[in-house]
């Protein structure tokens, strides 16, 4: 490696995995050779860390001499991290003003990855049933059921501790097996099965195979109604990187899309693709990270963290419905995948698809500025129709006192469950009511760790909070005046739905499905299975049913509360709110059959429900990017947030204060607050925001990193920045 003249002698550069510390200098010991990239185990005090050998000339810092060198410990046996993801590690730390090791670290998110054994211990049930049976026993056992596992893993999925799986494990109920970590995966075959695909499907395709065969960075917008087939057409992009012998990276909003997504790849390819998420085992883990760094795997699909996994040689990233705020990660490194897949795309010299029925208005305005070219797919594939959309206003045509569904509403259940045909509810809030008070003296239930309401799960009976996961069983009695059945539920949530739903139709079947019942790709994939056998006539569900699904049954959309998610003020509220329920509409007679989709709102005049009732989205569209025009909003202005926060209030208030104060005087750039945050406290910390409104070229981390170095604050108070903020709250 000619890279080490600039090191000359057997010195390496180091990051090491703590946030707190700049690169380190160590001595490279005879006959151990590393080069950028190489992973490497790394002395720190009389700690040992792992760490990732970088160029030194682009992290300069100071000297040591000779004589004050440490040897690094060990070289990782794994593939060096790759060029063109060191550079997308840079790019992210200082683009997201986050420490380098905390980037790196979602690089080599797989700590089993890294260890030496290719062989694992894991655990399962041998179907002996103890002798001497506790009811803990008992919970692990049938929770763990057929499935495989560490002693830490099973632990979880049972929720007991460690000891009872030993004991359990001591007694033979459970035994070790040993589990070959590295063994490869199949190859996705790009002839498997070829897609009939319509002339206009056909067109953007062979697009996008030229420019996955072109090798160099593209960025593309793949438009078209939900239903249009842009799966198909970006997997013959697909199979194109296949035939090529390159790796492909297909990121989806959430797990729950996994399901949906393996069973459509299969049907193409012959094979699963290999998953990347966070249900994953520690040894399944490591057999995907290696064979993504090897090379080997050659399509990996997954949430947003499968965005810095090594790709040995990637040649094509997809991102599907590009426009979910999902992408957008709201903890330690604030990034957002969808901007840092196309960041990597370029860095890789690859192709970026951003597939999506209903584009982010950044999105669109790339489009316009002639950076992201766009591909469009007009129409449904096949058969379907475009569905029917009407609005219900709940003020001229109210649901019955105590219920929640407008009778034109359940007249269109009716009518459809006659012909034998599949309906869906879609409400965006998990639980049975999103506020529980008191009828005697008024007091609400509120977390004692944030600025949130208590949620009732009537179905676990529990309230629980949605922030920090507090939870405990619904009380009796008042906590405060201590009458007894005094407590009052206000509001719907998915569960009260379904109850009203039950009511309304008891010899139907009805599924709830949100994040606490489809909380695994298993159970999507039960789910799936379930609608397609006619099993479930009325699903309830939150946001988690809107995307990816095709049931060809499901002929009968009905939005329960389209006025939930435009209040907050939120800049992106609206369109938000158009997306949501143009993606839930779109679930609505994909097959043969004619769709209808019946949205209820208190303010069917509002721009936003004209919109998707017409169904024209230009026009809304439109709209929108003018108001943000207007107001120096993204993608014509930029935002940044610092939000400070510590369980010490007074503590958090004092640093927001003077970092308000040490505000730099720029014309370019306005500084909004210290404020509370609307979400005053969570998880038991304080939180105060300023918010940074600048010119859209203006170097806006340049300035804040500047204006937040100059300052000190007690390690109590924690800053975080976060560039291109999607949350307000
Ligand atoms: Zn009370
Ligand atoms: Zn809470």
């Amino acid at each position: 490696m000619t890279i080490w003249e600039a090191m000359p002698g057997n010195r390496a550069r180091v990051i090491v995995m703590n946030n707190a510390l700049g690169p380190l200098d160590y001595r490279v010991p005879h006959g151990m050779q590393v080069e950028p990239g190489s992973i490497v185990i790394a002395p720190l005090g009389p700690r040992q860390l792992v760490g990732v050998v970088w160029e030194p000339e682009r992290l300069p810092t100071e000297e040591v001499g000779d004589n004050r060198l440490r040897n690094l410990i060990g070289l990782v046996d794994a593939p060096p991290i790759p060029a063109p993801l060191r550079r997308l590690v840079e790019w992210t730390a200082d683009y997201y003003l986050s420490p380098l090791p905390s980037v790196l670290r979602m690089c080599l998110s797989s700590s089993a990855a890294l260890e030496g054994s290719p062989t694992i211990v894991e655990y399962r049930a041998t179907g002996l049933v103890p002798k001497r049976m506790t009811e803990q026993r008992e919970q692990a056992l049938e929770r763990i059921g057929d499935r495989q596992g560490l002693v830490r893993e099973l632990a979880a999925i049972a929720d007991v501790s460690d000891a009872v799986i030993r004991g359990l494990v001591k007694v033979g109920a459970i035994e070790s097996v040993l589990v070959e970590a590295d063994t490869p995966y199949p190859l996705p075959d790009p002839n498997f099965a070829p897609p009939d695909l319509s002339p206009d499907q056909a067109s953007v395709a062979s697009i996008l195979r030229q420019a996955v065969g072109a090798e160099t960075f593209q960025p593309f917008l793949l438009d078209g109604v939900t239903g249009s087939g842009k799966t198909e057409v970006y997997f013959e992009a697909i199979a194109a990187a296949l035939a090529a012998g390159k790796q492909t990276l297909v990121l989806l909003p959430e797990i729950a899309l996994t399901e949906p997504f393996l069973t459509r790849f299969t049907r193409r390819f012959g094979c699963e693709p290999v998953a990347w998420h966070s249900d994953l085992r520690q040894s399944q883990r490591r057999r995907a990270w290696r064979a993504i760094a090897s090379g080997e795997a050659k399509v990996a699909v997954g949430a947003r963290s499968a965005l810095f996994l090594p790709y040995a040689d990637l040649g094509l990233i997809v991102v599907d419905e590009a426009h979910e705020t999902s992408f957008k990660q709201e903890e330690g490194v604030h990034y957002h995948a969808r901007d840092v897949a196309v960041m990597r795309g370029l860095f890789e010299q690859a192709p970026v698809v951003l597939a999506t029925a209903t584009p982010a208005i950044e999105t669109r305005h790339q489009v316009q500025l002639g950076r992201y070219e766009e591909l469009k797919l007009p129409g449904r594939y096949g058969p379907a129709d475009l569905p029917h959309v009407e609005a219900i206003d709940m003020i001229q045509e109210p649901p019955e006192r105590g219920r929640w569904l407008a009778p034109r509403l359940v007249k269109g259940m009716q009518a459809t469950l006659e012909r034998d045909e599949q309906v869906l509810l879609f409400l965006n809030r998990r639980g049975y009511a999103p506020l529980t008070l008191c009828r005697v003296c008024g007091h609400r239930l509120q977390c004692p760790n944030c600025t949130a309401w208590m949620v009732e799960h009537r179905l676990l009976g529990r309230l629980a909070c949605h922030h920090c996961g507090h939870s405990y069983p619904t009380p009796r009695e008042c906590p405060e005046c201590e009458s007894e059945d005094s407590l009052a539920a206000c509001g719907p949530g998915v569960e009260r739905v379904a109850d009203e739903v039950r009511e309304l139709f008891p010899d139907k079947k009805v599924a709830i499905v949100t994040s606490d019942t489809l909380w695994s790709p298993q159970k999507a994939a039960e789910f799936v299975q379930r609608m397609e056998h006619g099993d479930i006539d009325i699903v309830v569900g939150t946001q988690l049913v809107t995307k990816g699904y095709h049931f060809p049954n499901l002929t009968l959309v009905g939005v329960v509360d389209a006025d939930l998610g435009l209040g907050g003020g939120d800049l992106r509220a609206a369109e938000r709110t158009f997306q949501q329920i143009c993606q839930v509409s779109g679930r609505a007679g994909r097959g043969e059959k004619p769709g209808t989709v019946l949205i209820q709102t208190h303010c069917p005049d509002a721009d936003v429900m004209k919109a998707l009732v017409t169904g024209d989205s230009e026009a809304f569209y439109e709209a929108e990017t003018e108001q943000r025009r207007d107001a120096h909003a993204p993608p014509f202005g930029r935002y940044a947030a610092i939000i400070v926060s510590s369980e010490d209030k007074a503590a958090a208030e004092d640093v927001a204060r003077r970092i308000g104060k040490s505000r730099p005087e720029l014309e370019e750039m306005h500084v909004f607050g210290p404020a509370p945050a609307p979400l005053a406290m969570l998880r038991g910390r304080h939180r105060f925001r300023l918010l940074v409104h600048a010119r859209r070229a203006f170097d806006v981390q340049d300035v804040i990193r500047e204006w937040l170095g100059a300052l000190e604050w007690p390690a109590k108070v924690r800053v975080a920045v976060d560039v291109d903020p999607y949350s307000f709250l």
